[in-house]
């Protein structure tokens, strides 16, 4: 019976886990599933539903993103996307994962950190392996060594959740590219009737996040856009952006934020992990099987068109926030100098290679 180790019990980790089962055995540092949280919980409907989660994990449900390039705040962009997107309970999508991969036979050592690999002897701390995945997140303390990822310049993150009043009741997110955070962004996200709200903050300057996040809280309360009653925790952690890595070294097998599979514009990774998790799982159960004797060589072959959207959209994100969005903001100037706002149709949220692909002929500009 083969022998397969998985470093890191994330979402990567466990998701891959629940789709396998036995002979799996992962190890995460952590004692606690799903903690510390990070993440902010935002996936396209279909990446819910092909997730197979309960529907008591959403906490929330949007038709459109308003991106506002300027400290006026007027609305100057509205993106409609082609599918909701929801916002879901991300430690509760750990903790359902993980009961669905012990069912399945998986075995999950909790605070247990992998501290030595040896990549051609596939030794995993002092045990031999057949196979490992490498699911360690954003740490990439092994991924790294191996080569798979290189120095990329990362982006901090710090959320706050809250009690209170969004101005708006429509099913709403909003970005804000504003002078909180010049070179990445910030956000709201309404959590339906919850009453709850979460307001984040993201750059690349990693010291100066609380003072960025007071001053984005502020201004929200200053323009109306937020009440606040009471805070209630604060989160988060570093966010990847790309670009892609390599996807393996000999009998490793690297997912997730180990290898940048994350959408490079927003550095959502919900989406390309369940898209690789289940390529993944068939590739080792081939594996496992007999019928495939270079998972590496067949997980790339199968990734193709994951790779080339992830590479795709990776150039695009650095033309949109080049020099600090001189082109959106550009664009958003000369249009509300014109009294009207860009109503883009049908975004893929998946796929942000749509915003240039799909978009052209959907495009609407409506007066303000
Ligand atoms: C602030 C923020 C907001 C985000 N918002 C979204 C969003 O709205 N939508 C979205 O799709 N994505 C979002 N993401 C990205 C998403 O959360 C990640 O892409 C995803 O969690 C990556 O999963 P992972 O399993 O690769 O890494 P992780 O979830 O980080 O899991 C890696 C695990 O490996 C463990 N580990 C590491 N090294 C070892 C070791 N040596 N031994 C044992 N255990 C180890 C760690 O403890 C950790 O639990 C966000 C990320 C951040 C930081």
């Amino acid at each position: 019976m083969s022998k397969i180790a998985v470093i890191g019990g994330g979402f990567s980790g466990l998701y891959l886990s629940s789709l396998i089962g036995d002979p799996l055995i992962v190890f995460e540092e952590h004692k606690h599933i799903g903690l510390p949280e990070h993440c902010t919980g935002l996936i396209s409907y279909s990446t819910f539903k092909s997730l197979k989660l309960p529907l008591n994990l959403i906490e929330g449900k949007y038709y459109v993103i308003r991106v506002y390039f300027n400290d006026f705040m007027r609305n100057e962009v509205e993106i409609h996307v082609s599918e909701p997107i929801l916002r879901v309970n991300r430690v509760g999508v750990e903790e359902y994962l993980y009961y669905r991969a012990i069912d399945k036979g998986a075995r999950v050592v909790l605070g247990q950190r992998v501290r030595k690999l040896n990549p051609k002897k596939l030794i995993v701390n002092d045990k031999r392996y057949d196979l490992v995945v490498l699911s360690e997140g954003i740490i990439r303390y092994f991924s790294r060594r191996l080569g798979l990822i290189g120095k990329v310049k990362p982006v901090y993150s710090l959320q706050l959740r809250l009690k209170g009043e969004f101005y708006d009741k429509d099913n709403v997110l909003e970005v804000y590219v504003t002078s909180p955070t010049p070179d990445f962004f910030s956000w709201i996200v309404p959590l339906g009737d919850t009453g709850d709200i979460i307001i984040g903050v993201a750059a690349t300057e990693k010291n100066s996040l609380n003072k960025r996040l007071r001053l984005f809280k502020k201004i929200l309360e200053k323009k109306g856009k937020v009440k606040v009653y009471k805070e209630l925790k604060y989160f988060g952690g570093v966010i990847s952006v790309g670009p892609l890595g390599k996807l393996g070294y000999g009998k490793i097998l690297g997912i997730g934020d180990a290898v940048g599979l994350n959408k490079p514009l927003s550095g959502g990774g919900i989406y390309p992990i369940t898209y690789a998790g289940k390529v993944l799982s068939k590739i080792i159960l081939g594996y496992v099987n007999g019928v495939i004797s270079d998972p590496l060589k067949e997980y790339v072959q199968a990734l193709k068109p994951l790779i080339l959207e992830l590479k795709y959209s990776h150039k695009l994100a650095l033309a949109i926030r080049y020099r600090y969005y001189t082109l959106p903001k550009t664009i958003s100037r000369l249009l509300s100098l014109m009294n009207v706002k860009l109503v883009i149709r049908n975004f893929e949220y998946d796929r942000h290679s749509s915003l240039v692909t799909h978009v052209f002929g959907k495009l609407g500009f409506v007066k303000t």
